[in-house]
C-alpha cells in the first residue's frame, strides 16, 4: 500500500500532458480506394478483391463519400476544410499491409485545426484538435490462434478511417474521458462512424508525458496504442502517469516508447522504444491526383447536416423547458432527441415526455440492446398514454412497467390495453372510500400515531389502499379523502 501514497503526495509537482489519436472507421458501404464491401464479422479472406489484395496492375479509385463524411465531421469541429489535397503513399513492410504502403494524407490533413467543447467536473473546455486526416486501414494479423503461427485476414485491408489528432492539450484521464465521451457522440450523431469500441470501429492511441507545474517545453511521450474502450483509456493514462511520477522521482530517465495496457495488471508494458522520426519515405501517390473541394460542395455538405448536440440542448432548455440534466441525456443520441421532438410536437406535457423517454423507454432499449432506430415506437400511443396518466386514468408506475412494453411490443392503443388488463384506476369516490375504510380499521394504531402528528404515516395509508385495489386506487383522490377521514 505504500505505493500509491507514495505516488499521490508527489504528483501535486507534476503537470499531466496528454494528446489523443483516435482513428474513426467510417460507415460506408465500401472501402476507401476499391468497390469491396464492409461488414463486420464476415468470414476470414471474404471482402477482398484484387484491389484489397494488391494484386500487381490494379489501381486505386477514391470512395467520394468518405471525402464526404471527413467535411461533415471537420465542419462540426469548428476546422478549416483544406481544399487542395492529395493523398500520400506511407511506406513500410508488415504482413497484413500487401501493398507495402498505406494510403494516408501527409500534409494536407483534409481538415485543420478545430476544437471539440467538453465538459468536466461542471468545467467547459475546448480541446483544440491538431487535424483530421484520411487513411486506409491495414489488415488484422491474428497471433493468438495458434500457437507457431500468425493468421492473416485482409478484411480490413482498404477500410476507410479518419484520424482525429489532439494537441497536447489534455491535462488529466477524466478529460481524455469525456473528450472520447463526446467524439464518440458527435461521429454518431453525423453517421459518421458506429462509435463502436469493442468491435474495433473506433480506437484509441494515448499519448502521454508529464512535466514540473508551470514548466512549458514538453516532456518525453509514451504512446499507449489500441485502447479499446473509453474506460481502459482513462484507466490506462492514470496506471501510466504513476507509473513516470514513479521513474522520475527515482531518479530515471523515461524513454520514448510505445506500449500497451494490460488490463488484467492494470499497468502498462512496453512494445517497442521508439525511433525519433519513423522514416515512412511519404510521397504523393501517383495512382490517384490531387482532388480539389469546392467551397458550393463544403456549403451544400453544411447545410445538410443536422442541428449538433449542444445546440440542440440550448434549444430543448428553451422551448421546453427542460433541465440542463434532461436536455443533455435527451440528446445523447440522435435518435432519442429525435423521438423527442416528434412526440413534442403532440404533447405540452414535456417533462413527462422526457421522463418517460429517459426512463423506461431508454431502459426497455438498453435491456434489448437496441436503439429507436431498429425499434419503432408509436408517438400517438405514447401521447395518449402520458394524457391518461394527466387525466387519473393510470399512474406513472402501471403506466410505464405494464402498459408501455405492449405499446412497444404490440403497437396497441394504451386504452385498449388498459381496458382489457383491468388496469384503468379507479378515481369513483363511494369505491375508495370503502378501501379508505377497509384500511384504517385494519391499523388502528397507526391512525393514533397519525393523529399524533406522524403525518409521514400517509404514504402507508395509501400504499395500502393500493395494496388492496390492486393498484387501481387513484393515489391523488385516496390522499385526499384519506386526509380529510383523518383529520377529523
Ligand atoms: P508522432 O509523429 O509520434 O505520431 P505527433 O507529433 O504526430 O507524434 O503527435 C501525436 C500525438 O501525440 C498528438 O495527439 C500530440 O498532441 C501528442 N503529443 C505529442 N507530443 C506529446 C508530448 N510530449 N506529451 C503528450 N502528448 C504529446
Ligand atoms: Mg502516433
Amino acid at each position: 500500500m505504500l505505493y500509491p501514497i507514495f505516488v499521490l503526495m508527489e504528483s501535486s509537482k507534476y503537470e499531466t500532458v496528454i494528446g489523443l489519436e483516435v482513428h474513426a472507421q467510417l460507415l460506408t458501404q465500401t472501402k476507401l480506394f476499391s468497390g469491396d464491401p464492409i461488414y463486420f464479422g464476415a468470414n476470414p479472406n471474404t471482402q477482398v478483391s484484387p484491389i484489397s489484395l494488391a494484386h500487381p496492375g490494379t489501381l486505386p479509385k477514391t470512395n467520394a463519400n468518405v471525402i464526404d463524411l471527413a467535411i461533415k465531421l471537420g465542419i462540426a469541429c469548428n476546422c478549416e476544410i483544406v481544399q487542395k489535397n492529395y493523398f500520400a503513399r506511407k511506406n513500410y513492410f508488415y504482413a497484413d499491409l500487401p501493398k507495402g504502403y498505406q494510403i494516408s494524407q501527409h500534409t494536407t490533413p483534409i481538415c485543420k485545426g478545430g476544437n471539440v467543447l467538453i465538459e468536466v467536473n461542471g468545467r467547459q473546455k475546448n480541446v483544440q484538435l491538431n487535424r483530421i486526416h484520411i487513411e486506409e486501414d491495414a489488415g488484422k494479423s491474428i497471433h493468438d490462434m495458434y500457437e507457431d503461427r500468425t493468421c492473416i485476414d485482409l478484411n480490413r485491408a482498404g477500410t476507410p478511417l479518419l484520424e482525429i489528432v489532439t494537441e497536447p492539450c489534455l491535462h488529466s484521464a477524466d478529460e481524455a474521458f469525456e473528450y472520447v465521451t463526446t467524439l464518440r457522440k458527435l461521429v454518431r450523431w453525423l453517421d459518421v462512424c458506429d462509435g463502436n469500441m469493442e468491435e474495433g470501429s473506433l480506437r484509441c492511441d494515448a499519448n502521454i508525458s508529464i512535466r514540473l507545474k508551470g514548466e512549458t517545453a514538453l516532456g518525453t511521450k509514451v504512446e499507449i496504442k489500441n485502447l479499446n474502450s473509453i474506460r481502459n483509456i482513462k484507466r490506462a493514462i492514470d496506471a501510466e502517469v504513476k507509473r513516470m511520477i514513479q521513474l522520475v522521482e527515482n531518479g530515471e530517465t523515461i524513454t520514448q516508447q510505445t506500449r500497451t495496457y494490460d488490463v488484467g495488471l492494470d499497468c502498462t508494458l512496453p512494445i517497442r522504444d521508439k525511433e525519433d522520426a519513423n522514416d515512412y519515405r511519404y510521397f504523393a501517390d501517383p495512382d490517384l491526383t490531387a482532388f480539389h473541394i469546392s467551397k458550393t460542395h463544403i456549403d451544400a455538405i453544411k447545410s445538410s447536416m443536422p442541428i449538433l448536440p449542444n445546440e440542440l440542448i440550448e434549444q430543448f432548455k428553451k422551448d421546453y423547458q427542460l433541465s440542463d440534466y434532461d436536455a443533455q441525456q435527451l440528446c445523447d443520441e440522435k435518435s432519442i432527441a429525435d423521438f423527442f421532438i416528434k412526440a413534442a410536437a403532440q404533447t405540452k406535457h414535456y417533462k413527462a415526455l422526457a421522463n418517460f423517454i429517459l426512463g423506461p423507454i431508454k431502459q426497455y432499449l438498453n435491456e434489448n440492446n437496441i436503439s429507436l432506430k431498429e425499434q419503432d415506437i408509436s408517438v400517438e400511443h405514447l401521447v395518449n398514454l402520458i394524457q391518461m396518466i394527466d387525466e387519473g386514468q393510470v399512474n406513472f408506475s402501471v403506466a410505464s412497467s405494464k402498459i408501455l412494453p405492449i405499446i412497444i411490443k404490440e403497437n396497441k392503443p394504451p386504452l385498449a390495453i388498459a381496458s382489457s388488463l383491468n388496469l384503468i384506476q379507479v378515481s369513483d369516490g363511494n369505491e375508495l372510500d370503502q378501501w379508505v375504510n377497509e384500511v384504517l380499521a385494519k391499523m388502528p394504531e397507526k391512525v393514533v400515531e397519525y393523529k399524533k402528528g406522524k403525518k409521514g404515516l400517509i404514504g402507508l395509508f395509501v400504499g395500502e389502499v393500493k395494496k388492496l385495489s390492486k393498484g387501481k386506487a387513484d393515489p391523488k383522490v385516496v390522499t385526499q379523502i384519506l386526509e380529510q377521514k383523518l383529520s377529523n
